[in-house]
């Protein structure tokens, strides 16, 4: 069952703002290998645990369909205070949103593809809110961009990761 869950997710961790990797190689020995990932129980396995729903069944309980794939770190996070600070419902939808995730990234490299390559020169000129250039998330500028914004207002060069509406434009 672990390692259902566990393949299902690629063993990346589920949570959307960790998603960190959680297996790699021993270096000192070929034949094994570092993990660091968990099957946490989405409701608990027994009375009085994090989430616990007294009405499943035992075998509800331990199957995949209660399992999250998560590392280390993130699976001693959400059984902290009983549980309070994480729901069912959003381990659930941790779930899911993670097994679409994968899914999109299937023989992709879902890492590399989230990040913005920016280059050339960026001019921007006006009145108002000026921006060069606006991005999100990681990038990488190549070697020689330019960013140039000019005009009375609101005048910036470059964003990265700002808020504001001239995100949405
Ligand atoms: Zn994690």
């Amino acid at each position: 069952m672990k390692e259902v869950i566990s393949k299902r997710a690629s063993f990346i961790c589920s949570n959307p703002s960790c998603r960190c990797l959680t297996l790699c190689p021993s270096e000192h020995d070929v034949e094994k290998f570092i993990n660091t990932g968990r099957v946490a129980h989405i409701t608990a396995a027994s009375l009085g645990g994090p989430r616990y729903d007294s009405s499943l069944t035992k075998e509800q309980r331990s199957s995949a369909e209660n399992g999250v794939f998560l590392c280390a770190v993130c699976a001693d996070k959400i059984d902290k205070n009983k549980g309070l600070d994480y729901s069912v419902e959003l381990l659930r939808k941790w779930k899911s949103d993670h097994e679409n995730w994968i899914k999109e990234n299937l023989n992709k490299s879902p890492f590399v593809s989230e990040i913005a390559i920016v280059d050339g020169t960026h001019h921007a000129k006006g009145t108002g809110e000026v921006t060069g250039i606006d991005v999100q998330g990681p990038v990488i500028f190549m070697p020689g961009t330019q960013s140039i914004a000019e005009g009375t207002g609101i005048i910036t060069a470059t964003r990265i990761s700002g808020k504001g509406d001239a995100m949405n434009k």
